[in-house]
C-alpha cells in the first residue's frame, strides 16, 4: 500500500477512535442521571476495576502496549468522571459550600461589609516572621541582591538546607539534592510533575490536603484515594493501599503530621509504606512542611534513605515566612533535575533576597521553638474547648488543625460551616474538602488567639445545641 492510502486509512480509524470517545462521553451523561437517581457517588471502585480488567485482556489480543492501554483508559474514565461531576453540580441545587475557596471566598466578602469574623479557615500563623528574618530582607535589598539566581537556589541556601536536615535526621543529603522553590506547594506540583505521565497513578491517604489531588489532576495523572477514619485513630489503611497499587502507581503521597487531622505516622508504618513502594519501584511524596510542630517523636522519610523519595519542606509554617512564598524539596539528584527544568522554564527562580532571608530563618531555631510551643498550647486549649460540645476528635500529635467530627451525623458539614459564617461569623473549612466521605467533619485551624478560640468554639456548641 503507498503512503497516500496508509494516511486515508489513518484518518479513518482515528476519526472512527473519536466517534466512539463521543459515544463514550455522551453515555457518561447517562450514568450521571442514573447515579443521580440512585443516590450513588461519582466513584464507583469495582466498576472501574471490571474495566481495567477486561481491556488488559484485549490489549494483549490488540497488540496494544498494556502501560500505554491502560494509561490511556485512565484517561478515559477521569474525563467520564469530569463529566458527571459537571452535571451532578449543576443539577444540585447550591445551598452550601463544597470547596474550601468558597468559604474564603465568602468569608471576604463578608469582611469587606465590615463584619467581624473570627478566622479559623486559613492555615497561616499569625506569629509572622523572626526579627532577624525582617533585617536579613532589609540588608539582602541593601546589598543588592535583587537578582535572578541559579534555577534550583543560591548555592549558600541549598547547601544550608542539606546541612540542617543531615544533622536533624542523622543523614548525608548532598546540596545537589536540594531545589528552592517558591512554597511547599509549588514543591509539591513539581515533584507531581517531574514524576508522573498522563494517565499514570498516585495514592493519596485520606483525610489529605486538597492540592495533592488537585496537583495530580492538573499533571493528567489519576489520583487513588485511600481514605483513614478517626475511629481507627486515623491509621492509615495499608491493606487498602497494597490493594490499590498497580503498574501504573508512580506515586504515594504521605503528610505528617497531617493537615487536617493532625497524626503523625509512626515509624512502623512509615517502614511498611517504604516496603510496599520498593517492591514496584514506586517513589513516596513525604509532606513535612508541619514538622517543626510535632508534639510527639516524629520519623522523616529522610531516614529512610533505601527508597525513591520526594521530601516536601517550606519555611511558611515553621518561621512564619507565608508571604515569602519559599521552600523546598530533597530528592535524588536525577529527579531534582528535572524539577529545576520545569521550574526555569515557570518561573527562572525565587527571588535573591527571599533566599538570603530564607538563609537567616535556618538560624533561627528558637524562634521556630517558640512558635512550635505557641501552637501546641493553642491546640491542647483548643481541645479543651471541644470537650464540652457535641463533637467527637482525634487529639492532634502535631500540626495546626484539629478535625472534629458531628456527633449528629444528620447535620452535613457544609451546611454547619455555612451556618457557622454566616449566622455566628465564626470561618472553618468543611470536612468534605479533605475527602468526598468526610461529611460529618470540619478543620478548625489554631492559629489564632486562646479568646478566639474559645469564643468561636462556644458559638458552635450554640449552633448544634
Ligand atoms: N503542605 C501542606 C500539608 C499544607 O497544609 C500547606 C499549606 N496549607 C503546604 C504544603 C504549602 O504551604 P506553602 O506553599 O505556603 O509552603
Amino acid at each position: 500500500m503507498d503512503l497516500d492510502n496508509l494516511r486515508k486509512e489513518i484518518e479513518e480509524v482515528t476519526t472512527e477512535i473519536f466517534q466512539l470517545v463521543g459515544k463514550r462521553f455522551a453515555l457518561a451523561q447517562k450514568v450521571a442521571q442514573s447515579k443521580m437517581k440512585k443516590g450513588l457517588p461519582v466513584e464507583d471502585v469495582d466498576a472501574e476495576r471490571k474495566l481495567k480488567e477486561i481491556i488488559s485482556k484485549k490489549c494483549k489480543a490488540y497488540g496494544v502496549d498494556l502501560d500505554f492501554g491502560l494509561r490511556l483508559l485512565n484517561l478515559l474514565i477521569e474525563e467520564s468522571k469530569n463529566i458527571q461531576k459537571d452535571i451532578i453540580r449543576k443539577t444540585e441545587e447550591k445551598a452550601s459550600f463544597s470547596t474550601p475557596y468558597e468559604v474564603f471566598a465568602e468569608a471576604k466578602k463578608l469582611e469587606r461589609t465590615g463584619r467581624r469574623l473570627i478566622r479559623l479557615d486559613v492555615g497561616e500563623p499569625d506569629f509572622g516572621p523572626p526579627e532577624d528574618v525582617k533585617e536579613a530582607v532589609a540588608e539582602a535589598l541593601k546589598s543588592g541582591y535583587a537578582h535572578y539566581t541559579e534555577t534550583a537556589g543560591i548555592p549558600k541556601l541549598r547547601e544550608k538546607i542539606a546541612s540542617v536536615n543531615n544533622e536533624l535526621y542523622h543523614v548525608n543529603i548532598s546540596p545537589e539534592q536540594v531545589i528552592v522553590t517558591p512554597g511547599g506547594r509549588y514543591a509539591v506540583y513539581l515533584g507531581m510533575a517531574s514524576i508522573l505521565s498522563p494517565g499514570e497513578e498516585a495514592i493519596i491517604l485520606e483525610p489529605a490536603w486538597p492540592a495533592y489531588k488537585d496537583c495530580v489532576r492538573a499533571v493528567q495523572a489519576k489520583a487513588v484515594m485511600v481514605p483513614s477514619r478517626l475511629e481507627d485513630g486515623w491509621e492509615p489503611d495499608l491493606d487498602a493501599l497494597v490493594e490499590r497499587v498497580n503498574r501504573l502507581t508512580k506515586l504515594i503521597i504521605l503528610n505528617s503530621p497531617n493537615n487536617p487531622t493532625g497524626k503523625i505516622l509512626g515509624g512502623d508504618v512509615l517502614r511498611h509504606v517504604v516496603e510496599i513502594a520498593n517492591e514496584k519501584g514506586i517513589y513516596i511524596m513525604s509532606d513535612e512542611v508541619y514538622a517543626n510542630f510535632a508534639f510527639k517523636p516524629f520519623k522523616s522519610i529522610l531516614e529512610f534513605q533505601d527508597c525513591k523519595f520526594v521530601f516536601v519542606d517550606s519555611f511558611s509554617k515553621t518561621f512564619g515566612m507565608t508571604g515569602f512564598r519559599i521552600g523546598y524539596t530533597i530528592s535524588d539528584a536525577e529527579t531534582i533535575k528535572r524539577m529545576v527544568k520545569i521550574q526555569n522554564l515557570c518561573l527562572t527562580s525565587v527571588p535573591e533576597f527571599v533566599q538570603y532571608a530564607a538563609i537567616k530563618a535556618l538560624n533561627c531555631r528558637e524562634e521556630a521553638k517558640k512558635y512550635a510551643k505557641t501552637v501546641e498550647e493553642r491546640i491542647g486549649f483548643l481541645c479543651d474547648a471541644l470537650n464540652k460540645i457535641p463533637v467527637s476528635y482525634y487529639k492532634p500529635d502535631g500540626g495546626f488543625y484539629v478535625f472534629p467530627k458531628l456527633r449528629d451525623e444528620r447535620i452535613d458539614t457544609q451546611t454547619f460551616v455555612k451556618r457557622l459564617l454566616t449566622e455566628k461569623g465564626v470561618c472553618v473549612t468543611p470536612g468534605t474538602a479533605f475527602g468526598e466521605e468526610y461529611t460529618s467533619f470540619f478543620r478548625i485551624t489554631a492559629c489564632q488567639p486562646k479568646n478566639a478560640l474559645l469564643e468561636a468554639v462556644e458559638k458552635m456548641g450554640d449552633l448544634l445545641k
